[in-house]
């Protein structure tokens, strides 16, 4: 988790938060939405159903005013002034008449003229009232007319005799005009017989029919407003009172004027529902229908109308108090989502920081004491995060211990092999030694094989030894490769050489095929890393080879010219295709089926597969289990140039010490005690051996030593304290021969050799130290400055030495027979470089001009100081070519 801070956006609980509110947000709306879609349907046919209602209500209202007028004129029909009358027309009933007519005028509001017509005289009134401003006036004689021209005359007496008739509503006319003030007037006629039921008068009243207006305009109110219209389009009603009448007033007022319609197509259907657009556009709703009365005589059509805009203003009002309603539920909403992911952000927040104080290290702190005391999920994820915590100490504890016990082991395991190794070495010190001297005490022949044999079982051990170390080295990174001018071909054929004896042994044929061009030419490699992986790989090939043959191929590779590649063959028991990816793993071993036992240790691949990294090749292997292996290296080589030489065996040969000199070896080991004391005795020196550090000190303090020859037999922080702080003050030099590895005591003061020892290069230490009191000693320093102390041209410098120095001892050995002076001179001259580069003083002063002057004491200076030079040349090539 380390310092993360996490982004506002990536938080899980803001990411649900906001998933909820989105999703609830769109519910609302969709809500709305659809209470909104409702709403507008419910409106408008709730409108629609005002509009009915209204059209209905002015209907019953128009037709109770048609029935209440019919019931008075039949009732007045029916009244004995009027029967009398009818029945004899005379003065006295015409007075009477008189008196019951303004009676009914004052009593009813709406009436406001009674009439008599006399059918006989056409249509001539007989008697009329008329109410004038509340007053009911009598129609004086002179102002009574004749109606028969009337239309509503004539409809009238065309009715059935027991219906009523009413006339179109129109502005009340006397005499031909149109009386003033504006009376909107319904004409309602019943026909009066006399007793032989002849038709006699007609009854007209006229009714003021502004009550019913007022109420029709009572009932459409608010967004509702009715229209009472005629067939032609004439507003009998209208809200507004200029619009009334148009046609009879000539003011030109119509209902097509006002809305988009086609009067004929619109008044086709009636009680029925629809929109129009008014003048200006305005869509109107609207119910339309009709009174038909007289009969069917005439027609009024009746339209209730609202705008739409009214309409849906009530919808828009549902609107806009639907979205307030959403907006207000989505603010509580998100105030709650706040509170409620600021609620759980904090607990988790307190988790995490649990968390992170955690992972840093830092000691538990309590932000989780309340917490984990929750019983929903925040508390569980505290109280198992507390739970993994102490689980996960308990573990890294465990851990620490677990890697304690494996350093431990490792520790010791180290100590183990450093400790056998030192066991071990010692006495296989002693035995290679002392197998050599036996060799050179001329051992009968039936002894030779049995010390050959142990010999070789010595060597293998000492195989052992190597390996095991070299490991520990490649492992470290300690080897490092030392490239020197090299004939693979003589490297193989010795190697080749020395295990044909094992080979014989097991029956099985050794071959080896060299490409010529490895035979011609030389080849910068390591010669002693190279022959470890050959001998590694042939020695695997024989263990793991039970008849057949084994065939080592060399050659350099066909693609690319300076990489060598040499193939080990066997016909052995082969690799399991599984086993083929770890065979090159340290200690990986496979049992053996037919024994079903695990040979070997499980570190010559390694080491092999560790070496062939370091030359920079590469190395295959290809098996079949039963039928044999092939494991092949290359590795790049360069040629070598034509001039450089071969390393090759020194001739080992010593120079004579004048004086004795005493070396005293300190060692507990028997048999090295033995060994050691031979091969110095061989050379002269004298050897004081002692077993205890004790002792070797009293020996120092009252003898006089050359040289101290040192076995510790302590352990390695020990042996560096020794030498600085006992051995030191002694000022004598120090060799020391140890079982550890020496790259431990780099800082001392000490030559160091590592045990099994090579006696030889033993002897070439000691002589060169020793050696030097009484020869020149070759000084280096300036040539190794040179050669800016780089190791690999050193060796290749010191070789060369080596090379021509024993050249050197040849031929002076040839000179002091042949006593050619040519030769002598070329000598002298070669040899003078050196001279100088080297400060041989002694050497340079010894040489004659001439041979004949060459005495056999200086002959014999000459031949010793070559001798002591090359035991130099060799020590300090050992000291280079060490790790
Ligand atoms: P060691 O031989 O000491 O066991 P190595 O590392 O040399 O260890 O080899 C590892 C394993 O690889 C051996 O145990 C053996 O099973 C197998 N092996 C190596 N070389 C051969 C071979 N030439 N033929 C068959 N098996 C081999």
């Amino acid at each position: 988790m380390s310092n993360e801070k996490m982004s506002f956006w990536n938080s899980i609980v803001i990411k649900s938060a906001m998933l909820f509110t989105t999703v609830i947000v769109v519910a609302l709306f969709l809500l709305g939405y659809l209470i909104n879609r409702q709403a507008s349907g419910v409106i408008s046919d709730y409108s629609q159903d005002q509009m009915l209602h209204a059209s209905s209500l002015v209907k019953k209202s128009f037709y109770s005013m048609l029935n209440e007028v019919a019931n008075d004129i039949a009732l007045i029909s029916k009244s004995p002034a009027i029967d009398d009358y009818v029945n004899n027309p005379s003065a006295e009933n015409h007075s009477t008449l008189e008196k019951s007519f303004p009676i009914i005028l004052s009593e009813k509001p709406n009436y406001f003229q009674i009439r008599l017509l006399d059918v006989d005289d056409d249509g001539k009134e007989i008697i009329k009232y008329e109410k004038v401003n509340e007053y009911v006036e009598k129609v004086s004689f002179d102002r009574l007319q004749h109606k028969g021209e009337k239309k509503y005359y004539k409809e009238a007496m065309a009715m059935d005799d027991e219906s009523f008739y009413y006339s179109e509503i129109s502005l009340n006319e006397e005499f031909g005009k149109i009386s003033r003030p504006h009376i909107p007037t319904l004409r309602a006629i019943g026909k009066v017989f006399n007793q032989e039921d002849q038709l006699k008068t007609l009854l007209v009243i006229n009714v003021d029919v502004s009550a019913f207006f007022e109420e029709v305009n009572q009932i459409g109110k608010q967004e509702i407003a009715s229209l009472i219209i005629d067939d032609r389009g004439e507003y009998k009603y209208a809200n507004d009172t200029i619009k009334r009448f148009g046609r009879q007033l000539g003011t030109g007022e119509a209902m097509t004027n006002d809305y988009d319609i086609v009067l004929k197509d619109f008044l086709l259907e009636t009680n029925r529902n629809g929109v129009f657009l008014n003048r200006q556009k305005v869509p109107h709703l609207y119910h339309l229908d009709e009174m038909s009365y007289s009969d069917g005589l005439h027609r009024l059509y009746l339209i209730t109308t609202a705008s739409k805009e009214a309409v849906l203003a009530n919808v828009a009002k549902v609107n806009r108090d639907s979205l307030l309603m959403v907006i207000i539920v989505c603010l509580f909403l998100l105030a709650l989502i706040y509170l409620y992911t600021n609620f759980f952000s904090r607990k988790l927040s307190k988790i995490t920081l649990a968390i992170s104080d955690y992972e840093k290290g830092k000691v538990p702190s309590d932000h989780l004491t309340k917490i984990k005391k929750r019983k929903d999920e925040i508390g569980l994820l505290a109280r198992s995060f507390s739970t993994m915590r102490k689980e996960i100490d308990f573990r890294v504890v465990e851990l620490k211990e677990s890697l304690k016990r494996e350093k431990k082991a490792v520790a010791e395991k180290n100590e183990f092999l450093q400790n056998m190794s030192h066991e071990l070495r010692t006495p296989l010190n002693a035995i290679l030694g002392l197998t050599k001297l036996l060799h050179k005490n001329k051992p009968s022949s039936a002894q030779i094989p049995i010390i050959d044999s142990l010999q070789r079982s010595a060597g293998n051990l000492n195989g052992l030894m190597h390996d095991i170390l070299d490991q520990q080295k490649l492992m470290e990174g300690r080897i490092t490769l030392h490239r020197v001018a090299t004939n693979v071909d003589e490297q193989l054929q010795t190697i080749v050489s020395s295990y044909r004896f094992d080979t014989i042994q097991k029956g099985l044929e050794l071959s080896l095929t060299v490409s010529s061009e490895l035979k011609e030419k030389y080849y910068l490699i390591d010669p002693l890393r190279f022959n470890q992986i050959v001998t590694n790989l042939l020695v695997n090939a024989i263990k793991y080879t039970a008849s057949g043959q084994i065939d080592i191929q060399a050659g350099v590779l066909e693609r690319e010219r300076s990489h060598l590649t040499i193939d080990v063959r066997d016909t052995g028991r082969g690799i399991d295709p599984q086993n083929l990816l770890n065979i090159k793993e340290r200690f990986f071993r496979v049992m053996n089926e037919n024994t079903l036992r695990i040979d070997g240790f499980g570190l010559g691949l390694s080491i092999v597969k560790k070496l062939v990294d370091l030359f920079g090749g590469d190395l295959n292997v290809t098996s079949e289990l039963g039928k044999g292996s092939i494991f092949n290296f290359s590795i790049p080589a360069e040629v070598a140039p034509p001039d450089s030489s071969p390393a090759s065996e020194a001739v080992l040969s010593y120079p004579k010490l004048q004086a004795t000199y005493h070396v005293l070896h300190i060692e507990d080991d028997i048999s090295s005690q033995l060994m050691v004391k031979n091969t110095l005795e061989a050379v002269g020196i004298a050897v004081v051996q002692t077993n205890s550090m004790r002792q070797a000190l009293q020996l120092l303090d009252n003898n006089h030593f050359e040289l101290l020859l040192t076995d510790l037999m302590l352990d390695s922080e020990l042996i560096t304290k020794y030498v600085r702080q006992e051995l030191s003050q002694y000022n004598i030099p120090i060799v020391i021969t140890s079982a550890f590895d020496s790259s431990k005591h780099k800082d001392l003061n000490a030559d160091y050799f590592q045990k099994p020892v090579d006696l030889n290069q033993l002897v070439d230490k000691i002589i060169s130290v020793l050696g030097g009191n009484e020869y020149d000693v070759p000084q280096l320093k300036s040539t190794y400055e040179q050669y800016d102390h780089k190791k690999e041209k050193i060796v290749n410098y010191l070789k060369i030495l080596d090379k021509e120095f024993d050249q050197y001892l040849l031929r002076f050995n040839r000179l002091s027979t042949s006593k050619d002076q040519k030769e002598w001179s070329a000598i002298k001259h070669k040899i003078a470089t050196h001279i100088n580069a080297m400060q041989l003083t002694r050497l340079k002063e010894a040489l004659p001009e001439r041979i004949e002057d060459l005495q056999p004491d200086t002959l014999d200076l000459l031949l010793n100081q070559v001798k002591f030079m090359l035991c130099y040349f060799r020590n300090e090539l050992r000291i280079n070519l060490a790790d």
